[in-house]
C-alpha cells in the first residue's frame, strides 16, 4: 500500500500533476502550498477566484484546489468559467468548505467541482484526495492521447488536426499573423499497395510521416487528415518561409529509401498545396484555407505530381523562394 502511494506521489518529472491553490487567506494559501508541494505536485497559487481564471487562461492547471468565498466571484463560479471553456474544462476542482458551507456542497458538484475537502484542512487526507484526482487526471490524459492520435504514424488524427487549425486561425486573427497549411497527398499510393502490400505502404506511411517531422522545427504541427494525405499547420509565418517548408518535405519524401523484398527501390513521392491566410485585416476561416490547399493539391495532381503548388494568387513571393 505504501508502495503504491509513493509510486503516485512521486510522477516522473514529464508527468508531474500541476495543482493550483486559491484562498484569500495568505497564510492559509501558504500552508496548502507547502503540503501539496512536498507531496510532488507542482503548485501554482490564486487569491482571488478572477487570478484563477487569468491564470489558467495562460497555463491550465491539471487540479484546482479552491475555497468558496475567494474574491467578488466565488470559487463555484470559477469553477463553472473553466467548464465553460474548452481549454479547462478538464481541469479537476477540489472545493474547500468551511463549516457552514455545508450547504453548497451540492452547489459545489453542480458546479463541476470532483471532490470537496472540509476546513480545517486535514492534510492526510488531503493528499489521499490528490491522489485520487490525479489517478483520473492522468487517465483523463491517456484518454485524450489516444483519441488525438493516429495510431499507425504517432502524429495528430484528423480531429486534432481540426482543433489545432481553429485554434491557430483564432490565434492569428487577434495577433494579426499568417497561418499556412502545407497538404500532402503521397503519389499512387494505391500502386504501392497493389503492388508491394498493404505491410509495404502501412511502412510507408510511417517512413513519410519520420521524413516529414525531419523536417519540421518549432511549432509546426503534423498531422494525418486520413488514408495518405496528410497537413502540416505552420502558424506566425511568412509565405516564403511555408514555401521553402513545402519543398523541403517534397524532396524529403522523394528521397525515402523503402525497399521491398526483393530488396528494389519503391519510389515515393508527394504531391503538395499550399495556403496561407491573408494579412491583417482579413479573416480566412479554417474551411476556407482548407479548401484553398485542397484545390492548389489538385492542381499539383493534374500537372504531373510530385510537385508543390499555392493557393490562388497569395504567393509571387513564395513562387521565388521555393525556386
Ligand atoms: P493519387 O496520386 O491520385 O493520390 O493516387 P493514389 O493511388 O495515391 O490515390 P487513391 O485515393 O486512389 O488511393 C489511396 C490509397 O491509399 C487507397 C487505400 O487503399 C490506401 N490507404 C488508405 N489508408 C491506408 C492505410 O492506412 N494503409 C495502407 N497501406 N493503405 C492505405
Ligand atoms: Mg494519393
Ligand atoms: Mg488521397
Amino acid at each position: 500500500m505504501r508502495e503504491v502511494d509513493i509510486m503516485i506521489e512521486a510522477p516522473g518529472p514529464g508527468d508531474q500533476i500541476s495543482v493550483m491553490i486559491c484562498e484569500s487567506s495568505q497564510v492559509q494559501l501558504r500552508i496548502l502550498s507547502k503540503a501539496v508541494e512536498e507531496a510532488g505536485y507542482r503548485v501554482q497559487t490564486a487569491r482571488s477566484a478572477e487570478a484563477v481564471l487569468e491564470q489558467m487562461q495562460a497555463m491550465p492547471a491539471d487540479i484546482l484546489l479552491t475555497g468558496i468565498e475567494v474574491g467578488a466571484m466565488t470559487g463555484l463560479e470559477a469553477c463553472w468559467a473553466l467548464k465553460a471553456n474548452p481549454r479547462t474544462e478538464s481541469v479537476h476542482t477540489i472545493v474547500i468548505t468551511a463549516s457552514g458551507q455545508e450547504s453548497r456542497l451540492e452547489e459545489s458538484l453542480d458546479a463541476g467541482a470532483y471532490d470537496f475537502i472540509r476546513k480545517p484542512v486535514n492534510m492526510t487526507e488531503l493528499r489521499a484526495r490528490l491522489r485520487a484526482a490525479s489517478r483520473l487526471v492522468r487517465m483523463q490524459k491517456q484518454f485524450r492521447q489516444l483519441a488525438e492520435t493516429d495510431s499507425l504514424t504517432g502524429v495528430a488524427n484528423r480531429r486534432a488536426l481540426m482543433q489545432c487549425l481553429e485554434a491557430e486561425t483564432a490565434q492569428a486573427r487577434s495577433l494579426g499573423t499568417r497561418v499556412a497549411v502545407v497538404m500532402l497527398d503521397l503519389d499512387h499510393f494505391k500502386r504501392v499497395n497493389d503492388t508491394h502490400g498493404h505491410a509495404i505502404g502501412d511502412r510507408v506511411l510511417v517512413e513519410t510521416v519520420k521524413a516529414v517531422q525531419a523536417c519540421l522545427s518549432g511549432r509546426e504541427r503534423l498531422g494525418r487528415l486520413g488514408g495518405e494525405e496528410f497537413i502540416i499547420v505552420l502558424p506566425d509565418v511568412a509565405p516564403e518561409y511555408a514555401a521553402l517548408m513545402a519543398e523541403r518535405v517534397r524532396q524529403a519524401v522523394e528521397a525515402l529509401q523503402i525497399v521491398n523484398d526483393p530488396g528494389e527501390l519503391i519510389p515515393i513521392t508527394a504531391s503538395i498545396g499550399v495556403s496561407i491566410s491573408a494579412p491583417e485585416g482579413h479573416h480566412d476561416s479554417p474551411d476556407s484555407l482548407l479548401l484553398a490547399a485542397d484545390d492548389a493539391l489538385y492542381e499539383a495532381k493534374e500537372t504531373g505530381r510530385n510537385r508543390v503548388i499555392f493557393a490562388g494568387t497569395i504567393m509571387p513571393a513564395a513562387r521565388r523562394a521555393a525556386g
